[in-house]
């Protein structure tokens, strides 16, 4: 589908603002969902003096900057990663557009790009993959298909092999090591993977989150991880899944261009 003859600026005007808001709903999400708290209601309100945020108050974006991270009321300093994620939200939104155009497409991948940052955050904090999100984004992943290159044949099979691959490879770990590598919320974050990406891309974000959860285990984590650490292996798969998506193709070509 074409996009109508708006002019480039109002496409990326839509997009920041939206991601925007996104972003702005996505802070409810990474701080109430781990905590089993309502995402809908009560309203935000202060931790310091209790008022409840205005919506001139609430506004991605500008507020925060206008309010300088601070209270209307009693000044108390909100945290920037309100601000930090609203920004995320829109780079969310941008990154899908000048990928795949102002497409349903370009629509898919930025849902898909929002609903991965905040499922890897919510897991980098937490250990917590929320079912809420994974099952949203298996239920968009695979009514997107229809309508973009992934198919809802390739998106289907994409769903069964993410879910299946880390079933096996738990039970097995289960069998060799007598306790469960990978959890309930693994599963359910490749079966997403699969829904959105297709069946190709599931091997490969598999590939890329061992890679870099391995790279961290042995840099970063270097002393404070051992062989009984958890990992939060979801985040690493988030990151392999955004590169993938954004550069998958990219990295083929060279890849190949190396033989
Ligand atoms: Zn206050």
């Amino acid at each position: 589908m074409a996009a109508p003859a708006y002019p480039m600026w109002f496409w990326i005007a839509m997009a920041t603002i939206l991601g925007a808001c996104f972003g702005s709903f996505s802070n409810v999400l990474v701080y109430r969902l781990p905590r089993n708290l309502s995402v809908v209601g009560p309203r935000s309100f202060c931790p310091g003096c209790k008022n409840q945020v205005s919506w001139y108050d609430n506004i991605p974006l500008l507020s925060w900057i206008i309010l300088r991270g601070n209270c209307r009321h009693c000044g108390t300093g909100i945290s920037p990663r309100y601000l930090v994620l609203e920004v995320a939200g829109a780079g969310c939104a941008l990154g899908a557009f000048a990928r795949f155009g102002v497409t349903i497409e370009g629509v898919s991948a930025a849902l898909y790009l929002i609903l991965l940052l905040d499922i890897a955050i919510i897991d980098w904090q937490h250990m917590i993959i929320p079912h809420t999100l994974t099952i949203c984004g298996m239920v968009l992943g695979l009514a997107f298909s229809f309508f973009t290159p992934v198919g809802q044949v390739d998106s289907f099979l994409g769903l069964a092999l993410g879910a299946g691959i880390i079933l096996a490879v738990s039970y097995g770990y289960k069998l060799l090591r007598g306790v469960v590598g990978m959890g309930g919320g693994d599963v359910m974050l490749m079966a997403m993977v699969g829904a959105f990406q297709g069946l190709w891309a599931v091997p490969a974000v598999l590939f890329g989150g061992a890679v870099m959860g391995t790279i961290y285990a042995v840099t970063v984590g270097r002393g404070k991880v051992s062989g009984e650490t958890k990992l939060p292996f979801g985040t690493f798969l988030c990151a392999a899944a955004l590169l993938v998506l954004l550069a998958g193709d990219w990295i083929w070509t060279t890849y190949l261009t190396l033989f």
